[in-house]
């Protein structure tokens, strides 16, 4: 097992890396930039290292800083949390050659799995059922184009092969519009992404998200622990979570679970993934794999019993699973609610100081954050300023904790986006489950008109 630790992120995950690195007798060293020196969880750490000022470039993208933080550290594994350098192939790559283990993925493989063509065939090949269309990229000529989409149906979305955050996406609906809509993606990925390739899919009108937990080490064993519903989104940004998803029968969670774990086996992937899918009419299409650990990750622990951090570094230090997909156990039902520093409904962003800050506890409640009573919510980083995590037997226990945690947190200073999660947590449609990922927006949009 690894004696030193270095984590290469911030905020809640920073922090509950290290706890997972604690609870392994592991050191721990945290990477900040000047905007983070005063956090608690910095000042926590056995050892702390500031590797630029606030900007992001600057310092928790700034890759030669990171690695030079590990070498006078003497850190021996550096973990990428999420978001920032995770699923960057390019960092992984640098932090491996420069003699330490990166905590995740070989870069080949983030590679892989990051080009959305090549992610999409290594899963056809593995039976993981992906969104009907395109064989790979679109051809350059738009008569082919035209031909390929006609046998697709209308409505297609083109997508960057290159793309990712939501971007490089484009929905059509007639064929009037295909090759406008072509060249504009095909352009913007080039931009964007450097990368032009495009490819076709049917749009699905109002699906579920639906994503899978997959936990593999480097002997051949891979499992998946299950599923999580995260539908609740406004602008491609989850804000709730659950697991597991309503309506989804064992048998069918069983098969698609099963198809993953066959998929990572072949594409000889280590560590913790994630398959999203849409699911719409009962059936599961695969849209892309997360390399890295998920900010929802903690639903899945609470459901199965596991810690995936520590199995996670656990895998990444050579370790074997030490189960086997049969003595995974699915049982109650947890939900997360992310905690932003923003106006609840109009979703701006809120920093500057808490002044009041309770966070709510009892049977069930698990809180994830790195803020406190007095501390300051920098503006240049993502507005999560943490996570509650209620677990029951049932979702009805599930979400009667969630109420009540919610009715007991303060955060006060700034906005927080608690209103909404009190307001959603007695919504007639999410109280039945199963709905689509666009409910959220739409729930948005009546409650701005109305107000
Ligand atoms: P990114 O890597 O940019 O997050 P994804 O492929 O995960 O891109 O897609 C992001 C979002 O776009 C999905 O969560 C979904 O809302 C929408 N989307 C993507 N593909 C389709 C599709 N075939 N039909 C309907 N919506 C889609």
């Amino acid at each position: 097992m690894f004696e030193k630790i270095l984590i290469a992120n911030r905020g809640e995950i920073a922090l509950r890396i290290q706890r997972a690195c604690r609870a392994m007798g592991i050191k721990t060293v945290v990477v900040y930039s000047e905007a983070d020196a005063e956090a608690k969880y910095v000042k926590l750490a056995d050892e702390s290292v500031c590797i630029g000022p606030a900007q992001v470039p600057l310092s928790y993208l700034n890759v030669p800083a990171i690695i030079s933080a590990a070498e006078v550290t003497d850190a021996e594994a550096i973990h990428p949390g999420y978001g920032f350098l995770s699923e960057n192939a390019d960092f992984a790559e640098r932090v491996e050659k420069s003699g330490f283990v990166f905590i995740g993925p070989k870069p080949e493989t983030i590679r892989l799995m990051g080009d959305k063509v090549s992610a999409k065939n290594a899963m056809i090949k593995a039976g993981v059922p992906c969104v009907p269309g395109s064989d790979g990229a679109l051809p350059e000529d738009i008569n082919k184009v035209r031909k390929i989409v006609r046998d697709i149906g209308y409505p297609v979305i083109i997508k960057a092969s290159g793309g990712g955050g939501g971007r490089g996406m484009r929905v059509v609906h007639t064929e009037a519009a295909l090759s406008n809509a072509v060249i504009m993606t095909r352009n913007e990925a080039q931009a964007a992404f450097g990368n032009p390739v495009v490819y076709a899919e049917k749009f699905l009108e109002n699906p579920r998200h639906v994503e899978f937990q997959l936990l593999i080490d480097e002997h051949g064993n891979a499992v998946h622990l299950g599923e999580r519903d995260c539908s609740l989104q406004r602008r491609h940004q989850k804000i709730l979570e659950e697991a597991p998803a309503p309506g989804i029968s064992v048998k069918l969670r069983n098969k698609i679970g099963d198809r993953c774990a066959e998929a990572c086996r072949r594409i000889k992937y280590r560590g913790v993934g994630t398959f999203e899918f849409l699911f719409e009419n009962n059936e599961f299409y695969f849209i892309e794999m997360n390399t890295r650990l998920q900010v929802e990750h903690p639903v899945t622990e609470a459901v199965t019993g596991i810690d995936l951090v520590q199995a996670q570094i656990n895998v990444a230090a050579g370790g074997e699973l030490p189960f086997r997909q049969k003595d995974i156990e699915i049982t109650g039902h947890a939900i997360e609610c992310r905690i932003n520093a923003e106006d609840a409904y109009k979703l701006t962003p809120s920093a500057g100081r808490i002044t009041q800050y309770h966070a709510p506890g009892g049977p069930g409640v698990r809180v994830d954050s790195h803020v406190y009573h007095n501390y300051m919510v920098p503006p240049y980083y993502d507005s999560m300023i943490g996570k509650i995590i209620t677990y029951g037997d049932t979702r009805e226990q599930a979400i009667a904790r969630m109420r009540i945690a919610l009715s007991e947190m303060v955060v006060d200073g700034i906005k927080t986006n608690i209103p909404l999660h009190r307001d959603l947590l007695s919504d007639a449609t999410f109280l039945a489950g199963g709905f689509p990922i666009h409910y959220l927006e739409q729930k948005l949009s009546l409650h701005n008109q109305t107000s």
